[in-house]
């Protein structure tokens, strides 16, 4: 007899996970059903979360309520702030886990809800009921209905006779290759020839309802591969998996394997290479930024030609894949698939590459999925609410035709999707929607007021010149008559605390709602520009392109927008904006040279 559930979800990837946590945090009946209960929460290749806008995307699933967040806080062994000397738009926190930490907790934090089950099991193939999706089977003959998330990687060979079944139901099914880099024993590096690179000493947690205790930190390691290894690679080229024809799908073109790396970027003299720790208990080390398929023999070969890993033992060789994904475009808004009611895909299996890319998913998966049980609207997240919503945005309306990875530049609205603004966009629908308890609700809402006192108190606050003149000496600067604080926090390298501290104002709050505070004063003018900006773009989609356009002198587009324009060569912006690749920032920039170029050859 069929067990029964509210929601089914099918592997406990990232995505799964996530989809896992929505569903039981909104109360509904649920199973995490996968094929092996040992590997939830697996890193399955860098164990590393966050990164540009990754980071900012795992900021967003803690704010709903994901484990994401929580788990890394627990594992990090490494923190970083990227692009700190950048504006805030782009800053991204990046956290080395340890691997065990990172698997540990993140079942842990799955066992802590009681309508959530967990049960090993490989599903074979699903139960229908007309259009609809009922159930679920497994592979030793277990049956599970009701509403699911396949959110297992379509391609991994023990799924295979389920994504068999999908096809056979009308979705198309296409493929990616992607790989990892070889991994060394640390104990046979020699470190007087790499360069330590230690963590940031900050406070930064991901979580913002959870406070972790943070494991002991380690420094990682930076080399470089040189002239030597471009040689190797060459040499070799013809015996690579990706460059043999072996393997002929599309790869991930923001993390590419040595190969592409020397092939496309002949110039470069020297690439980086990041010595990263795979755990606090173990000396293995994972060789960052040389990717590979090359038989293991090249490997070895061109790792000892890497200043520091002239010795180094391979513990593990680097490898490439092939895997199925069905293209995103036969999902709705919400992530159900067109063709099978009830049915909700997250994750790689979308064609997407990263954990965090894939958690996001899980997330609006997740919450869906529930909302479809229980006869709701779906909930959607708009391109300037989070990045999440840039994500689904861009798979389900322009497909993919490569891995699909987030960065900044994907969204227009980059100043309002920040790291550290994430509680601001997301708590108060989290809670409409019902996905905190109370307690996480109380403590958003504490930390959000505050924010707002402080901005309140900043723009009520004037600081005479004599006040101001210590703060602003180190710039240079002076006020000439009094003004508001939040006037003065504009110059920069002018801090908001010390303004307010100067103008006698006492400021209890930590430092992150100090920093955010100080961000929405520093940018106001240029948030505001940013919605202009996005409404002009809307009433420019039939701006007509001359079909002469030099795309690829266009600096001002992003290499992957000049190249894709270049090949299709679109008549309108509207035909521009459907190309895969093309992000809305370039359809903006691409507006301005447009113009620019009229004017030249006119
Ligand atoms: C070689 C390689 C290297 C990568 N390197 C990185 C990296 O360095 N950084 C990064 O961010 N991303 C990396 N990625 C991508 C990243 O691993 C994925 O995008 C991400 O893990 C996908 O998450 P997911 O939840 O969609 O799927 P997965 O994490 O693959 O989880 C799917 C789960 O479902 C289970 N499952 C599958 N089919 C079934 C079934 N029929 N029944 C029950 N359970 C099933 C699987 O066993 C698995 O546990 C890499 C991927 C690969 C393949």
């Amino acid at each position: 007899m069929a067990m029964e559930y509210d929601v089914i979800v099918v592997g406990a990837g990232h995505a799964g996970t996530e989809a896992a946590v929505m569903s039981a945090r909104l109360g509904a009946k649920t199973l995490l059903l996968t094929s092996n209960l040992d590997t939830i929460g697996q890193l399955s290749c860098n164990p590393a979360i966050g990164g540009i806008a990754k980071g900012t995307v795992v900021r967003e699933i803690d704010a709903l309520g994901g484990i994401m967040g929580r788990a890394t806080d627990r594992a990090t062994i490494q923190f970083r702030m990227l692009n700190r000397s950048k504006g805030p738009a782009v800053w991204a926190p990046r956290a080395q886990c340890d691997r065990t930490l990172y698997r540990r907790a993140a079942r842990a934090l799955l066992e802590r809800f009681p309508n959530l089950e967990l049960t090993q099991g490989m599903v074979s193939r699903l139960i229908l009921e007309g259009t609809q999706v009922a159930g679920v089977a497994t592979s030793d003959g277990r049956g599970f209905t009701d509403t699911q998330i396949p959110a297992g990687r379509a391609g991994d060979q023990p799924a295979v006779a389920v994504a068999q079944h999908i096809e056979s139901l009308g979705l198309t099914v296409s493929r990616f290759k992607t790989g990892t880099p070889p991994r060394v024993d640390g104990r046979s590096v020699d470190w007087s020839k790499v360069e330590r690179q230690d963590g940031d000493q900050t406070a930064y947690r991901f979580s913002f309802y959870e406070r972790a205790e943070r494991p002991p930190q380690v420094p990682c390691w930076i080399t470089w591969a040189g002239e030597a290894v471009k040689d190797i690679v060459r040499r070799h080229l013809k015996e690579s998996a990706l460059y043999g024809g072996a393997i002929a799908a599309r790869g991930p073109r923001y993390c590419p394997s040595v190969e592409d790396k020397i092939v496309k970027f002949p110039d470069a003299q020297r690439h980086q290479v990041f010595l990263e720790p795979e755990g606090l208990d173990t000396h293995e080390l994972y060789v960052n930024g040389l990717s590979t398929s090359l038989p293991v023999s090249v490997q070895l070969e061109f790792l000892h030609a890497v200043p520091g890993l002239e010795r180094a033992r391979l513990t593990r060789p680097g490898y490439a894949i092939e895997y199925d994904y069905y293209p995103p475009t036969q999902l709705t808004p919400w992530l159900e698939t067109k063709a099978i009611e009830r049915l909700f895909f997250a994750g790689q299996i979308n064609g997407t590459t990263g954990y965090e890319e894939a958690a996001g998913q899980g997330v609006v998966a997740g919450i869906n999925a529930v909302r479809r049980v229980r006869g709701l609207e779906p909930v959607l997240f708009a391109r300037d609410e989070a990045y999440i919503g840039v994500l689904v945005d861009d798979l389900i309306t322009r497909g993919v035709d490569e891995p699909y990875r987030l960065f900044t530049s994907r969204s227009e609205f980059r100043l309002l999707l920040r790291q550290d603004n994430a509680l601001r966009r997301l708590a108060p629908l989290a809670e409409r929607l019902q996905l905190l308890t109370a307690q996480e609700w109380r403590d958003a809402e504490r930390r959000l007021r505050e924010e707002e006192l402080l901005l309140d108190t900043a723009r009520e606050t004037t600081l005479s010149p004599d006040q101001a003149a210590r703060v602003l000496a180190p710039t240079g600067t002076a006020l000439a008559e009094p003004e508001r604080v939040a006037t003065v926090a504009r110059r920069p390298g002018v801090g908001l605390r010390a303004l307010l501290e100067a103008a006698g104002v006492a400021v209890s709050c930590d430092d992150a709602v100090v920093a955010s505070a100080e961000i929405e004063l520093k940018y106001d003018g240029y948030l505001a520009r940013e919605r202009e900006a996005a409404s002009r773009l809307a009433e420019l989609a039939g701006f007509v392109l001359p079909v002469e356009l030099p795309y690829l002198e266009l600096r001002s587009l992003a290499t992957e927008a000049r190249q894709k324009l270049d090949r299709v060569r679109p008549t309108s912006l509207a035909q521009a904006a459907r190309i895969p690749g093309v992000s809305p920032s370039d359809l903006h920039n691409l507006v301005v040279e447009t113009a620019r170029w009229r004017r030249r050859v006119a």
